[in-house]
Parts: C-alpha cells; sequence; structure tokens
C-alpha cells in the first residue's frame, strides 16, 4: 500500500469526528477534511506538474493542517522533506537543495528565513499556512477538488514517502530514503504492540517534522481515527492545561518533558486522571525518572526505542503488559525485526546478557541515506542489518535496555563510561532540575566526565557534594570528576540532550 491510502482508509467514512485540534486555538480539521484536504492538495500539485520523484519541503511547527500537506504531497505522487522549524538559513538551504526540494510550504513568522533558504536553493514555488505575501496561500493550493493523479503504478518498494533528515546529534543530519512501504510496515508495526482506540486522545507535542513525531501521530494516530490535540511549540503549563481541559488518554514524549512532570511543582494543579499511559523516546529515560513520573501521576511509564533510519519504532514495550515496572527497558524488538546484540571490536555476536552495538533488520529499515553511499555503506551492511550505532543489553525475557550511544561512551583510563548512566543518576537528586555529563580531554585519563548540572530554586550544592553522590551510588570508575553549575542543558527539538554544543562551549569557557 502507499502510505497515505493505508492511513486515510476509513478517514471519509469518519466524517465530523476531531482529527486533529489546535491546542491554541481550538481550531480542528475533521477527518472529512482531512480525506479531502489531501485529494485537494493533490490535485493542485499536480496542476503544478508536480509528481513522482518531485520533493516538497514542510517548514512548519505542528498545526493541525501539517498532516494534510504531508499526506497530499504524497497522494500526488511526490515525497515530502519535513524540516526543523529551529534550523538556521543556511540548514534549511542545505537540505532543500540537497533533496531537490521544488516547493516550500512554511508559515508566515518563518517566511522571511525560508524565502532566503528558497531563492538559494532554487526551490519555484513557495506556500504559506494562512497568508503572507511573496508566497502563495496554502489555501489556493486546495482550490482544485478534483486531478489528484492516479497512483497505480508507484512501487511502495522503490517510491519514497518522505525524507526526514537524522537528528545531527553526532554529526551533519543525514537525509533518510523511506519508502512507502518502510513508514506502513513501522505503523503495522507499532499497531500490533498498542492498543489504540477512536476514544483515544493524543498530545502532539513532539514536533511532526521529526520520524517519532510523523510515524505515531501524522500516520498511526490518524489511520485509528484517534483526536491528536497539537501544540506549536512547549510550554509546561499549556501543555498540563490541554491535557487536563482534552481528557488526553496517551502521551507520546520525550524525557525532557518526563523531567517536567516528575519534578515540577506546578503538575500537582492539574487534573491529569484520564492518562491511561506515557511512553518516552528519542533518548534516554533513567530508571528513577521513569518511576517518579509513575508514582506521581498513576499512570503506565513505557519507553520505545528507535532511529529515523528505522522509520523509526525497533523495541517498544506492548501495550498489553500490565504492571510493567522494568522502567529503564525499551521492551522487545518488534513483530518482523530481527535484532541481535555486536561486538563492536570483532563483529561477532555478544554472549547474551553482554553488551554489544544493536544491529536490526526489517521492512522498515531505510533504503540508504540520500547522496551519501560512503555513510549508507557504513551503516547498512550487505545482509540487511541496520548497524544502529548505540550500545545495548538484553535480559532472559528479551527485553532490551539502550546503553548509550557508541560514541559517546566516556573513555577513561581502560574504561567506559556512558553519560546516560550519570545523568540519571544525577536526576534522581533531589537538588538537581537537569544534567548532562560530557568527556573532557585529561592527560592522565585520556577522558573524565564532567557533569554541567543545574539546580532547582532555592537548593545548594558544591561541587564536591555532586561528585561525592555520584562516587557513592556508583562503581567507583564511573564517578563525576568535575562539575560546572549551569541555567539550562542545551536540548534539541526532540528532546536529545545536544552534547556537541556543551563541549564546544566547554572547550571554550
Ligand atoms: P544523528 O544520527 O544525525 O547523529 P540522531 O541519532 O539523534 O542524530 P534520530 O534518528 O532522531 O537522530 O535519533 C535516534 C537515536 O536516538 C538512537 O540512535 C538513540 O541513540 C536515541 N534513542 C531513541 N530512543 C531512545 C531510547 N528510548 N533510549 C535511549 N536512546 C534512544
Ligand atoms: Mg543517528
Amino acid at each position: 500500500a502507499l502510505l497515505h491510502a493505508f492511513v486515510l482508509e476509513d478517514a471519509a467514512s469518519r466524517g465530523d469526528k476531531p482529527a486533529l485540534i489546535d491546542g491554541a486555538s481550538g481550531r480542528t480539521v475533521t477527518y472529512a477534511d482531512l480525506a479531502s484536504g489531501v485529494e485537494r492538495v493533490a490535485a493542485g500539485l499536480a496542476a503544478r506538474g508536480f509528481g513522482p520523484g518531485d520533493v516538497f519541503g514542510i517548514l512548519s511547527p505542528n498545526l493541525p493542517e501539517y498532516p494534510i500537506a504531508f499526506h497530499g504531497v504524497l497522494r500526488a505522487g511526490g515525497t515530502a522533506t519535513t524540516m526543523n522549524p529551529l534550523s538556521s538559513a543556511d540548514e534549511l538551504a542545505h537540505q532543500l537543495a540537497d533533496s531537490g526540494a521544488r516547493f516550500l510550504l512554511t508559515v508566515p513568522p518563518f517566511l522571511e528565513t525560508a524565502r532566503e533558504a528558497a531563492d538559494r536553493a532554487g526551490v519555484e514555488e513557495v506556500f504559506v499556512f494562512g497568508e503572507a505575501s511573496g508566497a502563495t496561500p496554502f489555501a489556493e493550493l486546495m482550490g482544485e477538488t478534483s486531478g489528484a493523479p492516479d497512483l497505480s503504478g508507484l512501487d511502495p518498494r522503490e517510491a519514497l514517502a518522505a525524507l526526514p533528515y537524522s537528528s545531527g546529534t553526532t554529526g551533519l543530519p543525514k537525509g533518510v530514503m523511506l519508502s512507502h512501504r518502510n513508514l506502513v510496515a513501522n505503523v503495522v508495526q507499532f499497531e500490533a504492540v498498542d492498543d489504540a482506540t477512536p476514544e483515544d486522545v493524543l498530545i502532539a507535542v513532539l514536533p511532526f517534522f521529526h520520524i517519532y513525531g510523523m510515524t505515531l501521530l501524522v500516520n498511526a494516530a490518524l489511520r485509528n481515527g484517534q483526536t491528536v490535540v497539537s501544540m506549536s511549540r512547549f510550554d509546561l503549563v499549556e501543555f498540563l492545561q490541554l491535557m487536563q481541559d482534552h481528557k488526553v488518554t496517551k502521551a507520546f514524549l520525550v524525557p525532557p518533558i518526563l523531567v517536567a512532570l516528575a519534578k515540577h511543582p506546578l503538575v500537582a494543579e492539574y487534573d491529569l486522571s484520564s492518562l491511561q499511559r506515557i511512553v518516552s523516546g528519542a533518548a534516554p529515560l533513567g530508571e528513577d525518572l521513569a518511576g517518579a513520573v509513575h508514582k506521581r501521576l498513576g499512570c503506565e511509564v513505557k519507553q520505545g526505542y528507535g532511529m529515523t533510519e528505522a522509520s523509526p519504532v525497533t523495541h517498544f514495550v506492548p501495550a498489553d503488559v500490565q504492571n510493567w515496572t522494568k522502567y529503564g527497558s525499551v521492551g522487545p524488538v518488534v513483530a518482523g525485526m530481527d535484532a541481535m546484540l555486536v561486538d563492536v571490536d570483532t563483529g561477532e555476536e555478544v554472549a547474551s546478557g553482554a553488551r554489544g552495538e544493536l544491529w536490526v533488520r526489517g521492512p522498515n529499515v531505510m533504503r540508504g541515506y540520500l547522496g551519501n553511499d560512503e555513510a549508507t555503506a557504513h551503516t547498512l551492511d550487505a545482509d540487511g542489518w541496520l548497524h544502529t550505532g548505540d550500545v545495548a543489553v538484553a535480559d532472559a525475557d528479551g527485553d532490551f535496555t539502550i546503553v548509550d550511544r557508541v560514541k559517546e561512551l566516556i573513555k577513561y583510563k581502560g574504561y567506559q563510561v556512558p553519560p546516560a548512566e550519570l545523568e540519571a543518576l544525577l536526576l534522581s537528586h533531589d537538588s538537581i532540575a537537569d544534567a548532562a555529563v560530557i568527556p573532557v580531554p585529561d592527560e592522565e585519563a585520556g577522558e573524565i566526565p564532567k557533569a554541567y548540572v543545574v539546580l532547582k530554586p532555592d537548593h545548594k550544592m558544591s561541587e564536591a557534594d555532586v561528585i561525592a553522590f555520584t562516587a557513592d551510588n556508583i562503581a567507583p570508575y564511573k564517578k563525576v570528576r568535575q562539575v560546572a553549575f549551569t541555567d539550562q542543558i542545551p536540548k534539541s527539538a526532540s528532546g536529545k540532550i545536544l552534547r556537541r554544543l556543551l563541549v564546544a562551549q566547554d572547550r571554550g569557557a
């Protein structure tokens, strides 16, 4: 199946049921609006000669119309390259040129930057949600009611549905070629471990441009007839208010939001009793923190794991598992995938219970990186294994725990210290609001772990207190050896610690 057809299979028949609601304004897109809007966008694009092989850039915060644009591009036979609104004009120009985008859709506040990038990349026409001079209103693109093309000749295995870029945590973001089949497969794999019902109300604070939001909210949720309340940016008060007002039942979140849910005093002032489950993904979540959120809110707290290259979900704690308390684990590998843990030095599978690099294989694994055969060859081997770059361990039940990225392990003397483990420990301290750990070069040890710590207001800790706290709670070789106090830890739009930025800041300091 083609992704949009699969996602929208029942959309028209769901009629006036809200598919998406804009959290800030209450503006609603019904399932009927979604179904007809997608046809209209495709007709408008076809009238402009846009079709199979063509790429369309979407640079927008979460808005209820976003999925109309996304699936409309696919319905026209094209590929959507979704863009991070926090990107600079340079980064946008790079993505537009790299992907060969013919058109770009944005929102008025981003238009100036978008226009600059579009001009540099040779984009033919810029559209905006709403109105702004210098761009075509999206409504105009939706002017035609018929004329969406016949796509029966399009091969779901070959044709690219989406071209998201990886988060750029470890290097430059890479264009990830995801076919219709890749993305459909991942919705099916996710549905097998989920318990979606049309009564569910989800909150969309994950950005739609990132693969986690794309697959779970723009694809799976809309296929299943759920209602998605969208937020265009994260604000804790607004988030809590929307969860309460809309009686949100399930929330896909990232660890920084769980930090707030565990620690922020405001959380106690809202009625979140409708919330059945929180799923955390995209970055490491400490066991203690997950347990603290469960204790405070009473809902289930589970994790999923994945990466852009796998569309993204490869591991997920199944919804039907009751009383789950293995908070540090991301659960078993999803159906239709193989997973193994490999010794990075020898390339051999590790003994059971040992740590190794996680390799996965299945129908949701990307076709490759766009225009980067070297990176593709480095990540996808001849047998179809995707080398995730993450170190993991599996227990006797087949549940996996992600230790850290191979690249981010801190090399202290002969040892490997995972910063994620230290961060989880630091966050379990009552006086610590947030923390990140980076490697600092050291003549004697090679590298030592240095912690950046944000203290809670009115709490005091010295550098020695922080070091002693880690030394008391972890194997001695892993303890933090330097500490800096700061106001904020830099994080990406997908909730990841921007460790490279912090390292650069530290070297400059
Ligand atoms: P780049 O590949 O450009 O450096 P990135 O790897 O951060 O960026 P994404 O595809 O957004 O780009 O993220 C996938 C990565 O996120 C995984 O490889 C893993 O390191 C991390 N991740 C995702 N889910 C989890 C999880 N539950 N626990 C720990 N880490 C996770
Ligand atoms: Mg990656």
